[in-house]
């Protein structure tokens, strides 16, 4: 349990609060027998509509910070209007989800305010707190020497998940003075479409790194072809590395997927990939690593190469008649 007072920084777009954010919350509940507050930053258009979305689906009380250099993101604008919200609050420990924007602002709040910083963080222990490391093959126990703290929450990190309250929390709203800042956002190009095959699917075949190199994606498509309403899913790693477009990509940042068959293959089980594929209803995965993170989520696992593994299954299937 932590002592300093807990708070949220609600992050949304266009009006529309990131589920991240009610992930954040449900883990910043757990973290203090008080309960937390949340921060929103934002334009004054959505100011109010984005806040009471918060105070009714959490319960919590809701301070939110408007004015127009916060209607669009901006690291430098948010770390300015937070450092001024929090400099003489004493002890605070500031959650925040770890998106890309999160984990933009939070190491700069946390040198303004002479916090400790402790980013993708999954869980709590006592007086220490978890993440992990080399794709989820080690946990670090991080305990953080001073009071203050910044936290960066992984997606999927809650435990817990708390229903609708009976009453909402209350909201205020602070207007702000126009600041000077010296980077402004120019706007965003929209991501494609999740790809539809994947949400109709029964069965996903996923690609990972581990499957060496783009032409190897020919083994994962005849796999993929064995089932008839299968679609081929891929991790952050194989989309960042152009072997697949990110409609393909499942996670925290991609699709979110629950077929009856998820098959992982190459994958090294990141929590934020998990994150998007954990509760589909049978995972079998391939990986030759047998400490892979993935086995900790599989039902079955496979110890082997799946360039050997993945043609003799194909093989073995198509000389028993398809
Ligand atoms: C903010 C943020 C958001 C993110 N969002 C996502 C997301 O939405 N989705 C996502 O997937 N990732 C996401 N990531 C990235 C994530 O942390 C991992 O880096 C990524 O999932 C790793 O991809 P991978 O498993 O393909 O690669 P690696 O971690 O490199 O794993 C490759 C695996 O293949 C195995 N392997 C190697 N050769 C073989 C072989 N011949 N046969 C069988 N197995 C083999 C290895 O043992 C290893 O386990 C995000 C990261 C951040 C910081």
């Amino acid at each position: 349990m932590i002592n300093a007072s807990v708070s949220v920084i609600a992050l949304h777009e266009k009006g529309r609060v990131a589920k991240e954010t009610y992930e954040a919350v449900d883990f910043a509940r757990e973290l203090s027998k008080d309960r937390p507050g949340i921060v929103v930053l934002s334009g004054e258009e959505e100011a109010e509509r984005v806040s009471r979305e918060l105070a009714e689906k959490t319960g919590l009380d809701v301070v939110c910070l408007s004015g127009s250099m916060l209607g669009e993101y901006s690291a430098e604008a948010y770390r300015k209007t937070l450092l001024s919200f929090f400099r003489n609050k004493g002890d605070v420990c500031i959650c925040i989800p770890h998106t890309s924007e999160g984990s933009d602002f939070a190491p700069q709040l946390s040198v303004g305010l002479k916090a400790c910083c402790i980013t993708s963080v999954e869980g709590i222990g006592e007086g220490v707190f978890f993440r992990s490391m080399f794709g989820g093959k080690f946990r670090a126990e991080i305990r953080p020497e001073r009071n203050s703290l910044v936290l960066t929450v992984i997606p999927g990190a809650s435990r817990q998940q708390v229903g609708v309250p009976d009453l909402p929390g209350a909201v205020k709203v602070i207007p702000l003075a126009d600041m000077a800042v010296s980077t402004r956002t120019q706007g965003f190009r929209e991501a494609e479409h999740a790809d539809m095959a994947l949400a109709k699917a029964e069965v996903i075949v996923s690609a990972g790194r581990g499957i060496g190199r783009p032409e190897n994606l020919s083994l994962i498509e005849k796999l993929s072809s064995l089932f008839p309403k299968s679609a081929i899913g891929a991790t952050r790693g194989v989309c960042d590395l152009g072997w697949l477009g990110y409609t393909h990509q499942i996670g925290s940042t991609g699709n979110t997927v629950a077929p009856k068959l998820y098959l992982a293959c190459g994958i090294s089980g990141a929590i934020q990939h998990v994150a998007g594929m954990k509760d589909s209803q049978l995972i079998v995965a391939i990986n030759t690593d047998v400490h892979a993170a993935i086995f900790r989520t599989a039902h079955y696992c496979i110890v082997e190469d799946l360039s050997t593994f993945i043609p003799l299954l194909i093989d073995i299937h198509l000389k028993r008649g398809g």
